[in-house]
């Protein structure tokens, strides 16, 4: 076989998850079994961030899978002081970033606070957007890096007891289903049988109006031969994560995704240690990236994807490692070149 020319990608992004910045000692997860490194993950972003601007194709974007800052900001009154120094580093960063919301982001501030922050991308960036249904306060829309390419960000918390006010419809529903598959009187505590251990506080769903603005984005994106990245903060498959951070409704979110062919990777972070999974039936790729903040501060928890017409690249950083991604064959080109 010739040794070609290795050609460049179309663009290239960046990835981060759950930096969850604190100015707080270490402290440990809910179980106490994994160490949180509050301070670090500053420099760990600092690290993503130097390694973006030096590196040789300029990323176009970056996402920050959700969970920016810790809880724990909240009952030291330091949210907004936490949220301004994680911001300044990403403001000196080589793009446009698209931040997506984890629980964490609602520990330390309501929905309508975020609605109007600076964590709301559409707010912020240049790009034209195409956002769920306006008369909902949901935060998902989609963007075109690139012609052929579309990315969908979600609102996992849509449908949730974080957020939502406590007379709200949206909460009572919320309420009512959590109770029907969780009897502890503490809901941040899983049960402790397979998939039912999703019922968690923590965790949230999608609701039928964001899932059928989302049916729309890939319907169409399927008439023009897009492909699509779905990004969450929830995971939605269950051999992407362990049970316990997977989003409640994922069961709906999939089968929308498989009957759709234009989905080839799914992007997620709340579970810390991260996960891989490419479902059999359909190729989709579903990536649940490592969490900054259980990384030691002598490593990294980053990647960079380079995307070409037929794969992505996943180059990653320390614990995050290097994936490549194929495009399902469905997508592919029945144009074979020789080799
Ligand atoms: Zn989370």
């Amino acid at each position: 076989m010739e040794n070609c020319p290795e050609q460049p990608p179309l663009f290239t992004f960046g990835v981060i998850a759950d930096i969850q910045y604190a100015d707080l000692d270490d402290g440990y997860n809910f179980t106490r079994t994994r160490r949180r490194y509050y301070r670090s993950s500053l420099q760990l972003l600092r690290n993503a961030r130097e390694s973006w601007l030096e590196s040789a194709v300029k990323p176009e974007f970056i996402l920050q899978l959700g969970d920016i800052i810790d809880g724990f900001n909240k009952g030291h009154d330091a949210s907004d002081r936490a949220l301004d120094t994680v911001l300044a580093e990403f403001s000196s960063g080589p793009a446009e970033v698209h931040h997506v919301w984890g629980n964490h982001e609602f520990y330390n501030f309501s929905r309508s606070a975020l609605l109007r922050s600076r964590l709301n991308s559409t707010l912020h960036i240049d790009r034209t957007v195409n956002a769920a249904p306006a008369d909902r306060d949901i935060y998902a829309y989609s963007f075109s890096p690139f012609p052929g390419f579309t990315f969908v960000i979600l609102d996992g918390y849509d449908v949730s007891l974080l957020g939502r006010e406590e007379s709200s419809p949206l909460y009572k529903d919320s309420l009512s289903l959590i109770r029907q598959h969780n009897s502890n009187e503490d809901l941040n505590c899983p049960v402790f049988e397979g998939l039912e251990q999703r019922f968690t506080m923590f965790n949230g769903g999608y609701s039928k109006v964001q899932l059928d603005w989302l049916e729309s984005v890939l319907t169409s994106a399927d008439e023009n031969k897009e492909k699509v990245t779905i990004v969450s903060h929830l995971p939605v498959h269950p051999r992407s994560t362990t049970p316990i951070c997977l989003a409640w409704n994922y069961d709906e979110l999939l089968s929308i995704i498989r009957s759709h062919l234009c989905v080839v990777c799914f992007m997620a972070g709340h579970d810390h240690d991260g996960g891989y999974h490419k479902d059999k039936d359909t190729g989709v790729h579903h990536l649940t990236l490592k969490g900054v903040i259980e990384t030691p501060p002598d490593s990294n928890a980053f990647g960079t994807v380079s995307v070409y017409e037929d794969r992505m690249e996943l180059r990653g950083s320390g614990r995050v490692k290097d994936r490549v991604f194929l495009f399902p064959s469905r997508l592919q080109d029945t144009d074979q070149r020789a080799t």
